[in-house]
């Protein structure tokens, strides 16, 4: 190994890491484009919350509150949480490495899923850990198959549930499975990004399980069904224990006042969010049907977000399916880096959005 006096040189281990790709934003001479590539909410926030993003442009020479101890009373007042156990975070990403940065250290293992978020795994190498891949089964988390790789350097398991980009989800009887075999000291960490949006009586985002037990958090997001993905409102919940060290280390004044003020607002206005909740279950519904009945496979989703798998067929390919699809501005997420070679995930979208993906992979399909 050469090791380079001339200039700053990153911890073993960096350089090795490969930096997160957002999804698409542009079809190059497209006029209207439509972005259905990052899971946004084509409803936008609540107008409250838009309110009280514009209120806070009359106090930007004033630090926020560090504590953004109203963002947090209004978290727990929606949950029925106790707001000590919450902290909140520039998106669920800063809370993600804020975990990493104190449980993992260089020599530690991770688990991470197969098709799981890849923010876990950048984290993971940041914090000079090792992460471990284990095999999902049909494009759903194996609990056992996590427990399975547990050796004594594990430190922490990672979990998108539900799950992106697969849209599945693990059960309550399950996670509580996982965390009942898990060892004490191994942390769990529940990242329910899209749990709003699950309509399914044996899901459980995670709140009663992280009360019950000292090593499991929750992470939480603002990006998804609340629309403020451009303000980064993040939160989590856990026990004291896992607060106290996360506060030590975070930016003393993370959360910006507008994201404050808005969040708030936007946790607050109940109908807005369950309003949006339907209009995801219909579209969610309606895209399914029409993309199965052009004999696409899709994978059954709970969240705002649909997982399209192509055929296996010369000119019918998920790459040739993305770039017809985005010759028509409408930008889907190719998921290839997720594992899934032959698979585009797209957001559910505003209803021209939605009738104009299914009209485009009609056509598509259709062609010879
Ligand atoms: C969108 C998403 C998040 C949210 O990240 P933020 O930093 O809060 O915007 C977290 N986890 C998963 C799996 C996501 O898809």
């Amino acid at each position: 190994m050469s090791s380079d006096m001339n200039q700053p040189v990153p911890r073993p281990g960096i350089l090795d890491i490969a930096a997160y790709v957002p999804g698409k934003e542009h079809a190059p001479g497209v006029a209207k484009v439509f972005k259905l590539s990052s899971n946004e909410t084509p409803l936008g926030p609540s107008p409250k919350a838009i309110e009280a993003f514009k209120a806070a442009a009359d106090n930007l020479e004033i630090y926020p509150d560090g504590q953004a101890l109203k963002l947090r009373e209004a978290i727990a007042s929606a949950h029925g949480l106790n707001p000590a156990n919450i902290i909140c975070g520039n998106g669920s990403d800063e809370l993600l490495g804020l975990l990493c940065h104190v449980y993992l250290g260089a020599g530690d293992e991770a688990i991470i899923t197969e098709h799981g978020f890849l923010v876990y795994k950048i984290q993971i190498m940041g914090a000079g850990a090792t992460p471990v891949t284990v095999k999902e089964k049909d494009c759903q988390v194996d609990v056992d198959a996590i427990l399975a790789a547990v050796t004594d350097k594990t430190k922490m398991v990672f979990i998108a549930n539900p799950g992106n980009p697969t849209g599945t989800y693990v059960p309550g009887a399950d996670i509580r499975r996982l965390v009942a075999g898990l060892p004490k000291h191994v942390m769990l960490v529940l990242d329910a990004a899209y749990a709003e949006y699950v309509r399914r009586n044996d899901f459980e985002a995670g709140i009663e399980i992280v009360s019950e037990n000292r090593n499991v958090v929750m992470t939480r997001t603002f990006s998804k069904i609340h629309g403020l993905a451009a303000l980064r409102v993040g939160w989590m919940y856990g026990p004291s224990a896992v607060l106290d060290a996360l506060n030590r280390i975070r930016g003393p004044f993370n959360m910006n006042a507008p994201a404050i003020a808005a969040g708030e607002a936007a946790i607050l206005d109940r109908a807005f969010a369950d309003k949006a909740v339907q209009f995801n279950l219909e579209w969610l519904e309606k895209l399914t049907v029409a993309f199965e009945g052009l004999g696409l496979k899709v994978t059954p989703s709970v969240t705002n977000f649909l997982l399209i798998h192509f055929p296996d067929q010369d000119g019918k390919r998920a790459p040739e399916a993305d770039e017809f699809l985005t010759s028509r501005g409408f930008i889907l997420r190719a998921v290839k880096g997720y594992g899934f070679a032959n698979a585009l995930r797209m957001s559910v979208g505003t209803p021209e959005a939605n009738e104009g993906v299914i009209a485009a992979l009609t056509e598509f399909m259709g062609k010879a």
